[in-house]
């Protein structure tokens, strides 16, 4: 399972990332939020474990901006602090399970191997024509059954537009979801992904719904 671990704390993450490790867990290591945030589309983590205390960003804002953007992996938050408020802010903000420091690590390594094991799958997750499918959740697409290389922001869009079939999906939705805003910037690099999309998987695929946002096509 692949686990990213966000901890300012050197001598922590590593010790964190070794007891995983011993799970078989393939451990990334992330020391802020920014770190966290350009890592998280290639590494695609099946749960992450986030401190709380980071410079910056704290943990509790980079849970909560990850939540905004659609990413639900499990996420277990380490905190110095146990008192019910942080708790209940930590789950308020999105995180699943909670650990107070110091911990066992026996109880860490438990705690995720529980959170892999609750991972919920998204509804829609296959998109099909006898042209093409699109597997969401094992990220491969074959277009006249060739494999048909993306990148992971084309599948966070992608994602997007199969779980909507048959609703329409507007460019406010997705900005928000994916980049977490609706700057200019943004919406320029949403134009240029859309018309790769279009350009790997076909003209078909993602229909413009005129003045609303984007449907994905009956192939
Ligand atoms: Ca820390």
């Amino acid at each position: 399972m692949r686990v990213l671990v966000i901890e300012d704390n050197l001598e922590t993450r590593e010790l964190v990332a070794r007891a995983l490790a011993r799970d078989g867990q393939e451990v990334t290591g992330a020391a802020d939020a920014d770190e966290a945030l350009a890592v998280i589309d290639q590494v695609d983590p099946e749960v992450i474990v986030l401190d709380l205390g980071l410079p910056g960003t704290s943990g509790l804002a980079l849970c909560e901006a990850l939540r905004r953007r659609g990413h639900e992996t499990p996420l277990l938050v380490l905190t110095a602090q146990g008192a019910v408020s942080c708790r209940v802010a930590c789950l308020d903000a999105g995180a699943d399970d909670f650990l107070a420091k110091p911990f066992a690590i026996a109880e860490l390594r438990a705690r995720v191997r529980a959170l892999g094991r609750r991972r919920a799958l998204p509804k829609v997750t296959v998109y099909k024509t006898a042209e093409l499918v699109v597997d969401v959740t094992a990220r491969r697409a074959t277009r006249h059954d060739s494999v048909v290389p993306l990148t992971a922001r084309e599948w966070s869009v992608i994602e997007r537009f199969v779980a909507a079939r048959g609703r329409v999906v507007t460019r406010g939705e997705i900005l928000e979801a994916v980049w977490g805003d609706d700057s200019e910037a943004a919406s320029a690099s949403l134009d240029v992904i859309i018309a790769r999309i279009r350009r790997k998987l076909g003209e078909g695929f993602v229909r413009t719904a005129r003045g609303a946002g984007y449907i994905v096509g009956d192939g």
